[in-house]
């Protein structure tokens, strides 16, 4: 693991200073803090970025990439415009994956069981997509992702095996809680923004500019300014000779428990 040899090697940097002051007593205490705050700016960006993997593996793209297939995936539903996102793509033909909040499934079962009816795939995306789960305690994780996935397969009969931590945020924690559960660990290489750029057209650009074969890209199911989004995405997938496919499909894994 990456943490592990960064942890390994500022580690080592500590002792090597150490040994050099106490044996040559040149280097100033303040050449300790250069290791210490580089680890502390690794372990932040490292927390962060979920293509990083820096607590554990993530699946952020296709590798290595065959053909010109992308997948689409939608966070943080269901909502009521997942309707409208099932209605445009299915009038494209095309199947996607839906990582879905615990407390939002509870208040629309409905449409999660739509999700899977159409043909698209859904994912765990923790109970509370609370932004304090990099510090909630392991058994506080893994019981937020059970009984997500409790839920979805109380009502799609499915037991889905895809995880996304909510703002693609991981922790040594929630790693050792996703080793417990056994979930793959699913993020993106095309963040579109959505649900923080204010005009669709510059969305749009944003996403077209980092289209790539392979690629997964990151919307959510939360806005009419997604569905709209989405509407003018899914032509210029189709001009630009994109193979749309679900998630599982482009990495090789499944995607539900057999
Ligand atoms: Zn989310």
């Amino acid at each position: 693991m990456l943490t592990h040899r960064l942890n390994t090697g500022f580690a080592t940097a500590v002792l090597i200073l150490l040994a050099v002051q106490a044996y040559f007593n040149v280097v100033s205490w303040w050449w300790l803090a250069i290791p210490v705050v580089l680890w502390l700016v690794f372990a932040v960006a490292g927390s962060g970025l979920v293509q990083s993997g820096y607590h554990i593996k993530t699946l952020n793209s296709q590798k290595p990439v065959t053909g010109r297939q992308i997948a689409l995936t939608f966070d943080d539903g269901p909502t009521p415009y997942t309707e409208k996102v099932l209605e445009l793509l299915d009038r494209y033909n095309v199947k996607a994956t839906f990582f879905c909040i615990g407390t939002q499934i509870e208040k629309y079962p409905h449409i999660l069981k739509k999700i899977v009816d159409s043909g698209h795939t859904v994912g765990n995306h923790s109970y509370s997509h609370s932004n304090k789960m990099a510090i909630f305690p392991v058994t506080k994780i893994v019981e937020e992702i059970k009984h997500t996935n409790a839920l979805i397969q109380q009502y799609t009969h499915k037991q889905t095996v895809l995880y996304r931590p909510p703002f693609g945020v991981t922790s040594p924690n929630i790693a050792k809680a996703l080793h417990q559960t056994g979930h793959y660990v699913i993020g993106w290489n095309i963040r579109s923004l959505d649900a923080v750029i204010d005009s669709e057209s510059k969305i749009l650009k944003r996403i077209k500019k980092r289209l790539n074969a392979g690629g997964i890209i990151l919307l959510h199911d939360t806005s009419q300014k997604s569905v709209n989004v989405l509407e003018q995405l899914l032509l210029l997938l189709q001009q630009e000779n994109y193979k749309v496919v679900q998630t599982g499909q482009l990495l090789n894994i499944p995607d539900y428990e057999e």
